[in-house]
């Protein structure tokens, strides 16, 4: 595995590869690397003749300066990890060499996706997702995209990114990888201690139960009841938990046959929030 810190190398590595007929998989990432991010590298390297993954820790897509200068930087057992799983380029750019000297991110006006869950507790959130991701797009220019629905809501801003702007490249989605108590694994659970990351487990146990209710037909409202009260004296905040439609994720407020579904949550461990979702079809 070479690793790559400026779009200058990177655009000569490109030029050098794309001589023959090869396909390019891609997978950005802020680092702090867990199996569920190697999931996705090892989906394309199956999938493609050469991957390349990024790690920047994208300072526009934060609201909460705590939890920018809080998130994880683990390099060394990321490229180690990288390397075990083949990956063929680590690109790991500055801020200089992605912003220049303009921090900011741009306004995008998606389909009103962006306004709800993430968009509405992390203000600016995905403005600062999709101007991260626009620009690694253009700097890589990979053929396949690949993204974990752990995100679901950022999953589909980048969709719509790619045909907003006429990106050349396909967007794949790749399922929730969890550990055995069921927790999400993110990149931030490494801020918990044992004892939270086992409480935490109530996260998926209660999502897992939504589902069973949900597809027993019990009524929406009776269902954000239950999740609303199982976590009143736990050491968990709910922040929020939505049910709504899969693809459009337009408030679910009675189920209807022929749409799919999904139940969303976001919850504070102490400081550390954490976000996950289940598809309820
Ligand atoms: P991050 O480093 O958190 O920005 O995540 C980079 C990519 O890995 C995003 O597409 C995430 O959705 C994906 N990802 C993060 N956690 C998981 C997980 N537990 N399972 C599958 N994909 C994940």
């Amino acid at each position: 595995m070479i690793v790559i810190n400026t779009i200058l190398e990177l655009n000569s590595w490109y030029n050098h590869i794309k001589l023959n007929n090869v396909s390019l998989g891609f997978i950005p990432t802020m680092g702090a690397l867990h199996e569920g991010h190697i999931s996705l590298v090892e989906k394309s390297v199956s999938e493609n003749d050469f991957t390349i993954v990024s790690i920047f820790v994208n300072p526009t897509q934060f609201n909460n300066t705590n939890d920018f200068v809080n998130y994880p930087i683990t390099i060394e057992n990321d490229t180690l990890l990288l390397k075990q799983s083949k990956c063929d380029v680590l690109f790991l750019p500055t801020t200089q060499e992605i912003y220049s000297n303009n921090i900011n991110s741009t306004n995008y006006k998606f389909s009103g996706i962006e306004k709800v869950m993430e968009g509405k507790h992390r203000p600016g959130h995905f403005d600062g997702v999709a101007t991260i991701v626009s620009k690694l797009f253009n700097f890589v220019k990979p053929d396949i995209a690949y993204f974990g629905e752990k995100d679901f809501q950022q999953l589909l801003i980048i969709k719509e990114l790619v045909k907003l702007e006429r990106i050349p490249l396909k967007v794949v989605g790749m399922p929730i990888y969890r550990e055995e108590n069921g927790l999400a694994m993110s990149s931030r659970n490494t801020r918990l201690s044992s004892s939270q990351r086992e409480e935490s487990s109530l996260i998926f146990k209660t999502l897992q139960t939504v589902k069973s209710m949900f597809l027993d037909s019990v009524p929406i409202r009776d269902i954000n009841t239950y999740v609303k009260n199982i976590f009143i004296n736990t050491n968990l905040k709910l922040e929020y938990f939505e049910v709504r439609e899969n693809n459009s994720l337009k408030f679910a407020k009675k189920i209807s046959e022929n749409k799919k579904h999904r139940a969303f949550i976001s919850v504070f461990v102490g400081e550390v929030r954490l976000i996950d979702n289940i598809a309820l079809f």
